[in-house]
């Protein structure tokens, strides 16, 4: 079921729980492993995987983020595959043809997957809203079965971009080399800034899933200093309560 929603700004913020559930055993390790040299627990980690419904009083609808997508999707070797962000969407009141803007934070398999829907483009009237440099580095099964189907509705931002009246990317590398985050007035979607709230605390914690963990933790450091100076509210995506204040 969604989350409960936020009105910043004039945009009301519906979390969509895609899924819930462990990590599959193919990349499961215990905690300390996956954030080495942290004071996190050795205790299971049971991961939401959220998306993010944007409503403008305008009517505009934008997406932050995908899901793990269908049983056969590029996330299903260790996600709790098939996510259910079609459902969230339809409780929400949203077919898919009406979103117009699709922001994918990074090509990882549990933020992209469900950008397509039997080998086409889910949400048919929608810009695909990627960073250049993630569009750069893409390969293989994100490759072949995301960004190819989605090419004729990509657009590539490169930095920081206003993609929607009022919703705004910015560049965030580390976890990915082209990793973006959303800003809709104080809310801060982080994709994967931050995986577990271990980092929140210590911004400095790596994450063993990072492709860059030094560059990862000079952008967590710098960004969420900045977000903490304007007491901003995050949207984290994996988190089991979406929205945390700063
Ligand atoms: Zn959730
Ligand atoms: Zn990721």
């Amino acid at each position: 079921m969604p989350h409960q929603p936020l009105t910043v700004s004039g945009v009301e913020v519906t979390p969509l729980c895609d899924a819930v559930g462990p990590m599959g055993e193919t990349i499961r390790r215990p905690l300390p492993e996956l954030f080495p040299g942290s004071a996190v627990q050795d205790e299971p980690w049971v991961l939401h995987f959220h998306c993010y419904l944007l409503r403008d009083r305008a009517g505009r609808v934008t997406l932050v983020d995908t899901g793990i997508g269908a049983a056969d999707s590029p996330a299903s070797s260790w996600a709790p595959v098939p996510g259910t962000l079609a459902g969230e969407l339809a409780a929400a009141g949203v077919a898919p043809a009406e979103v117009g803007t699709v922001i994918l934070t990074h090509l990882h398999s549990d933020h992209a997957s469900g950008a397509v829907a039997d080998g086409r483009p889910l949400f048919e009237n929608a810009r695909y809203v990627l960073q250049q440099a993630e569009l750069d580095t893409a390969r293989g099964a994100i490759l072949e079965q995301v960004v190819t189907p989605i090419k004729g509705q990509l657009q590539a931002v490169e930095g920081e971009a206003e993609v929607s009246p009022g919703v705004h990317v910015r560049l965030t590398p580390g976890h990915t080399p082209g990793h973006q985050i959303a800003r809709v007035g104080e809310l801060a979607m982080t994709g994967d800034l931050v995986l577990h709230p271990v980092q929140l605390a210590d911004p400095r914690v790596r994450y063993l899933y990072d492709d860059d963990a030094e560059q990862a933790v000079a952008t967590r450091v710098e960004v969420l200093d900045g977000l903490r100076a304007e007491r901003a509210v995050l949207a984290t995506a994996h988190f089991s309560d979406p929205f945390v204040r700063l």
